[in-house]
């Protein structure tokens, strides 16, 4: 257990700058110098909003910090992560990720120490930001936000307690025990509220996002259906009749037959700075018999072992490692749009079960869930998950060969994401 503890602690590293004390995140004494290699450094932005991945493969051990500028030797606020016993690409010490776009100058980094290599955010002014883990492969995620939306901690020893701000969050339903949130600032001055709401000026931005694809087949029915090409399909109907009108601006995260990360896909959604995001699957359990519609919404912990276990297998990784890292799901950053999500979640799936019914009596209405989904993690919109029947059911999956039954839930969804659209709710939100 104590193993647990620590790789919990280590996927959570968090600390507040402002006080000046730094989080430490325990050291992993099993991970051996050399294994882990920093292979990549990936970076998703816009002049409001950066995702940083950095690749490690192998579980490192990593703790993050935070400089001021230092106008003496020209040197600007920088976010910086040092992760232990791994070595590093050559590549990446010679090329400096450019950024340059009002929030970010440059990601570098270099071997600090024999066994440290230093990843350094250089930024171009003062912003929040937070830093998890994702493993399978492990992958460091630096979310930086230069619109304040990150809400910060207050800056006290009681860090550990429950934060303040998620006070002015809607409960979650989960779990009350966890350990705390993972932001700060590199500001020292005191955290903004957020910025004032502007009227929302463009088009509703959708993205659409058909899970896995190329090397992830995804869940594979009895007859060998593949998840991957059915969501596919039913992205692209959606997109097709949601354009129509040319009230939506729709957008996929993928088009094609490729694979995607996890985070990549919620970094697409957040940098284009979408207003609704909808993630596409096919639900499968070990049971043949289980059945019906249902859609998530993002939370801690998921109510029964075959939710866990469903988000487990659309993230990625065993029960086992979701166990570890689901406690970096706080709804602090996603919190202001959970009642949101729920509301769409619910209406997505209460009308994608009765467009399906028309020609399908009796298609199950499992309803409105919440478990642990990666690819929801950090999404700065409303942002649903929905399980489009089950693919391991031999009379869904023959379904699911049926473009009848593909309209159906493409319907389904395009209705929901029109009447919330076009009902206000989202001027009430953010934009
Ligand atoms: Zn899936």
């Amino acid at each position: 257990m104590l193993l647990r503890r620590h790789l919990c602690a280590a996927t959570l590293a968090a600390f507040l700058c402002a006080a000046g004390l730094p989080f430490a995140a325990p050291t992993a004494a099993d991970a051996a110098p050399g294994v882990s290699r920093v292979s990549d450094i990936r970076a998703w932005t816009n002049e409001i909003y950066t995702r940083v991945a950095i690749d490690t493969g192998e579980e490192v051990s990593w703790q993050a910090d935070t400089l001021r500028a230092d106008p003496a030797r020209g040197l600007p606020p920088r976010i910086f992560i040092d992760i232990r016993g791994a070595g590093i690409r050559d590549e990446i010490l010679r090329k400096p990720v450019e950024v340059r776009n009002g929030l970010l100058r440059q990601v570098r980094a270099g071997r600090f120490d024999r066994d440290t290599v230093r990843v350094v955010i250089d930024l171009e002014r003062e912003c929040t930001y937070r830093v998890f883990a994702l493993p399978g492969p492990f992958r460091i995620i630096v979310d930086i936000d230069g619109a304040g939306e990150i809400p910060v901690l207050p800056a006290s020893p009681d860090a550990a307690a429950p934060p303040g701000p998620v006070a002015a969050v809607p409960p979650s339903g989960d779990p009350a025990s966890h350990p705390p949130a993972i932001t700060a600032s590199v500001s020292p001055t005191p955290p903004s509220t957020g910025p004032a709401v502007p009227p929302r000026k463009h088009r509703v931005r959708v993205m659409i996002d058909p899970g896995h694809g190329g090397k992830d087949p995804g869940a594979i029915g009895p007859t060998g259906l593949r998840e991957k090409d059915v969501v596919l399909a039913i992205g692209r109907r959606i997109r097709e009749k949601l354009s129509r009108s040319g009230e939506f601006d729709v957008r996929m995260t993928r088009d094609d037959d490729v694979f995607i990360p996890l985070e990549e896909r919620t970094a697409m959604a957040n940098k284009g700075g979408v207003d609704i995001f909808v993630s596409l699957h096919i639900n499968a359990s070990r049971n043949r018999r289980t059945e019906g519609f249902s859609t998530y919404v993002l939370s801690r912990g998921a109510s029964n072992r075959e939710d866990l276990e469903l988000a487990a297998r659309e993230n990625g990784v065993p029960v086992g490692k979701l166990q570890g890292v689901k406690f970096i799901i706080d709804d602090m950053f996603t919190g202001a749009r959970k009642n949101e999500s729920l509301r769409l979640a619910k209406t997505v799936n209460d009308a994608v079960v009765r467009h399906v019914s028309v020609r399908y009596p009796g298609a199950q209405n499992i309803g409105l869930k919440q478990a642990p989904f990666y690819v929801l993690v950090g999404a700065r919109m409303t942002a649903v998950l929905v399980e489009a029947s089950f693919i391991s059911n031999a009379r869904e999956e023959s379904r699911l060969r049926d473009p009848s039954c593909l309209d159906g839930i493409a319907d389904g969804v395009v209705e929901a994401v029109r009447y919330y659209g076009q009902n206000g709710i989202l001027a009430h939100s953010d934009y």
